[in-house]
């Protein structure tokens, strides 16, 4: 009985949770000066809080680019210090507001919710794909960052990281919602 049921859930697209990753999570997220200048904050973060993800921190700040450095700090190492210098005007161009979204598996799923980089690939449904139009191509051109809307993180590495840097501990919250009633 034990061996049919261990095969049969071999045989579903069940996505492999890492049994060392925590379920319930917490990661970082950034409404990009973009996101804030063109007003659609209120709108994005709708799609988050629509999917049960609950703030468990807040913050609007104007970063510099040593700030911005210590965020993104692999991104020169995995893009090249162009695009590294590209994103640092981008992202200190104006305020961005940054959030802690507690859930299930939070960095996965949130970085579902945002979706893919480049917004003229993301897919339909996802933040950058709904939100945004903007390719490599363009921003090439045009010596810009890449123009999508939010940052989220990329691991729960990085989330932890990134949380440190943005938020001491009394600056985020425990509370319950209904959703740890209804939707858990
Ligand atoms: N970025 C860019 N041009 C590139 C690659 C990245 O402007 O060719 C910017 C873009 O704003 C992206 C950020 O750098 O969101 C961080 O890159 P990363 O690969 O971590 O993408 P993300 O995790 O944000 O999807
Ligand atoms: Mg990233």
């Amino acid at each position: 009985m034990l061996l049919k049921r261990k095969l049969s859930e071999k045989m579903t697209d069940k996505p492999k949770v890492d049994p060392n990753e925590p379920i319930m999570q917490r990661t970082l997220i950034l409404f990009k000066p973009d996101s804030v200048q063109r007003a659609i904050v209120g709108k994005v973060l709708q799609r988050f809080e629509d999917a049960g993800f609950k703030i468990v921190g807040m913050k609007m700040r104007w970063i510099d680019r040593n700030f911005g450095k210590k965020h993104y700090f692999d991104v020169a190492q995995r893009h090249g210090e162009i695009v590294l210098n590209r994103l640092l005007n981008s992202i200190t161009e104006g305020p961005v507001i940054a959030m802690v979204l507690e859930g299930i598996s939070a960095v996965e799923q949130v970085r579902k919710i945002v979706g893919s980089t480049e917004p003229k690939s993301a897919t339909p449904g996802t933040i950058r794909g709904d939100f945004a139009q903007h390719s490599y191509a363009v921003a090439d051109s045009k010596d810009v960052g890449i123009k999508n809307i939010v940052h989220s993180s990329g691991s729960l590495k990085d989330a932890e990281y990134e949380i440190a840097l943005w938020f001491t501990p009394d600056e985020l919250h425990t509370y319950k919602t209904v959703h740890e009633i209804h939707v858990f």
